[in-house]
């Protein structure tokens, strides 16, 4: 996550767990288990705007895809390098540092024993005016028959939104499946908000070890777990913390 965020509900407005889930489930929203998403043999590429996304977004599917044998790549768009703000302990580079170790950590107790990360450095909080940098990156390095994660293009952060739209018309250019995961959506929105599409949202079932390998990486995130100075709380509140325990992940097809 970075600095900016656009959640339009407090910690305490966001719709909880089980209203969500109950709510899905009466709109008929479907599952599947992750051979209906993934067969062994694909490549699952995961593009994660910041350091954690990759672990909020699908850390469930990598520990299943990692379980079958299959591979994984991931994309890092940012180092994640603003998520302190200007009164941070840290300057950039030793954020930056920071963050790509934990996202290396974060992706061993996915299941990865040699996680395969490419980052590409582009500026934190500044992934729309790199768009053309990222989108070249993109297509040289998607091939047909991968299965492609990123963030949802309404996600509601700049650099969450572009790097969706982004990682969708490169997948469609490349023959790739692509898998748009809600990550701040689930904060700002309530159940039959208009502004989501929901008819094209399914559910991914973890197993238990596939959460409880999930709930391992994203605590690899320490520098977005803990307080950040004296003003500024942690990066990743209780809310999301909680959303990564759920034993289903969403994503718009
Ligand atoms: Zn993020």
């Amino acid at each position: 996550m970075s600095f900016v965020e656009r959640p339009t509900l407090s910690q305490d407005e966001a719709t909880g767990e089980h209203v969500w889930r109950r709510w899905l489930a009466d709109e008929g929203c479907q599952e599947r288990c992750v051979q209906e998403w993934i067969p062994p043999c694909a490549r699952l590429v995961i593009v994660a705007p910041h350091p954690d996304d990759e672990i909020l977004a699908c850390g469930g599917l990598i520990s299943a895809h990692a379980a079958q044998g299959g591979r994984v790549l991931s994309v890092a768009v940012t180092d994640g390098e603003d998520s302190h703000g200007e009164s941070s302990p840290f300057n950039r580079e030793e954020l930056a540092e920071i963050r790509r170790s934990e996202q290396v950590l974060g992706l061993r107790r996915l299941g990865l024993s040699d996680p395969e990360v490419l980052a590409l450095a582009l500026r934190d909080g500044c992934v729309r005016p790199q768009s053309d940098v990222l989108l070249d990156r993109l297509m040289s390095l998607l091939q047909p028959g991968d299965v492609v994660v990123s963030t949802w293009e309404n996600d509601g952060h700049p650099d969450h939104d572009t790097t969706g739209y982004m990682v969708n018309l490169a997948s469609a250019a490349t023959g790739c499946r692509f898998l748009a995961a809600p990550v701040w959506m689930w904060h700002w929105a309530t159940p039959a908000d208009v502004r989501v599409p929901w008819r094209r949202l399914r559910g991914m079932s973890l197993t238990p070890e596939d959460v409880s390998r999930k709930q391992a990486g994203l605590a690899a995130h320490q520098s977005q777990l803990v307080s950040r100075n004296f003003s500024l709380g942690a990066a990743l509140d209780d809310a999301i913390v909680k959303r990564a325990a759920w034993p289903t992940e969403y994503y718009f097809v």
